[in-house]
């Protein structure tokens, strides 16, 4: 991959390198666009194979996060860490301080939060060497684990579907097929359940599974029968790429509707969904409710309850989503970015009539 060509032809602004030996650092900073704010997003530990490879995906993750904030009406960018190394082994408080002062050292460009491989542990640890950190405890101010608040913005985002193709947004008496019941998941089938859903469910890990049996009533099926269950709605909540050619033709939902991210293989599985009468919801808008929540630990003391009534307003703008997707004459995954871009570029346009 040619570096500089690829954040060119993706817009991003800067990329980082972070070298550490005696903390044992070595991390990637991406910032994408911060038109809109300052870029916030996670810092991610994993053994990548490569340094090739870790820029690939903060570059990657980066953009999405831009899109993600623009849709979720935050003044934010995007922007990401990758930190290459074993999140099991390589953890130290070290490692995490020599990263805090690199972010320090962006003057407030990039914030970041907690992500795939850390905690508000690691966020801790980042605290003291600069204030640009998010997702800490609720003892330390801040505004704690995500999950719930991704939870919510998605049961109030598949609300808004079943209003587009029932006429009511009420899930009562709705079968939902739900992928994965984790953190996310498990939180979703609650608010579920209390509604008067019917729960078809799968997990790996049978001890998740057998909760929401015996908590929820839920039927359980096998990881791979999943795609086959005569549902209303479909809801990934595990992990990405599994919208594509070799499952859709398996659905059976009206609806999708879940928390993983990038679950698109390609843009044309986005297509054939649409062309098969599927509602897609777009992941990156409806699993913004971790993001809109940890984002009023920014400037300011956070507030719950603010936080959970912007989350509220993920019904809405999936419903602007529809109804934008319908008059262009296009998918919903389009329709998403098209919303985050038209809102990133009015903003440029009024900057660069202030600033010249
Ligand atoms: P989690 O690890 O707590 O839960 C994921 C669950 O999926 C686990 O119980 C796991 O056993 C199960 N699983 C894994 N592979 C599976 C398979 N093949 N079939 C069935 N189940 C499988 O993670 P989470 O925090 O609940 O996040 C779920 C998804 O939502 C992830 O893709 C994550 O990136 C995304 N997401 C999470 C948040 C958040 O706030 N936690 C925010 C945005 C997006």
């Amino acid at each position: 991959m040619k570096v500089m060509d690829y954040m060119a032809q993706h817009g991003h602004e800067q990329l980082v390198y972070c070298s550490n030996p005696e903390a044992g650092l070595r991390a990637f900073i991406a910032i994408h666009d911060t038109t809109l704010g300052p870029a916030l997003g996670g810092a991610r530990m994993r053994p990548y194979a490569s340094e090739a490879e870790a820029v690939e995906d903060v570059l990657r993750l980066a953009r999405a996060m831009t899109y993600k904030a623009a849709v979720a009406g935050l003044n934010l960018g995007g922007g990401k860490a990758a930190i290459i190394g074993d999140p099991h082994k390589d953890k130290t408080e070290a490692l995490f301080k020599a990263l805090g002062r690199f972010i320090h050292s962006l003057g407030g460009r990039y914030i970041t939060t907690e992500d795939v491989g850390t905690t508000e542990r690691e966020m801790q640890y980042i605290r003291p060497e600069t204030p640009y950190v998010t997702g800490l405890p609720v003892s330390w101010g801040g505004s704690g684990d995500p999950s719930p608040a991704t939870s919510f913005g998605i049961y109030r985002g598949m609300k808004a579907c079943a209003h587009e193709v029932y006429g009511s947004d009420s899930l009562a008496g709705k079968t939902v097929a739900l992928q994965g019941v984790g953190k996310v998941g498990y939180g979703l089938a609650k608010y579920l359940h209390e509604e008067g859903a019917k729960l078809v469910v799968t997990d790996i890990y049978p001890e998740a599974a057998q909760r929401v049996h015996e908590e929820l009533g839920a039927t359980l099926v096998e990881p791979e029968a999943i795609y086959d269950v005569d549902c209303h709605i479909f809801s990934p909540c595990a992990f990405g790429a599994v919208l594509n050619a070799r499952t859709i033709p398996r659905f059976r939902c009206q609806i999708v509707a879940g928390a993983a991210n990038n679950q698109l293989e390609t843009d044309e599985d986005g297509q054939e969904l649409h062309h098969r009468g599927i509602l897609y919801a777009p992941d990156y808008v409806l699993n913004g409710g971790g993001l809109i929540n940890i984002s009023y630990e920014v400037g300011r003391a956070y507030s719950h309850d603010a936080a959970w009534e912007q989350v509220t307003r993920i019904y809405d703008t999936i419903g602007q989503i529809i109804a934008l997707a319908k008059a262009d004459g296009i998918c919903t995954a389009q329709a998403a970015d098209r919303m985050a871009e038209a809102r990133i570029a009015a903003a440029r346009k009024v900057k660069n009539l202030y600033l010249g």
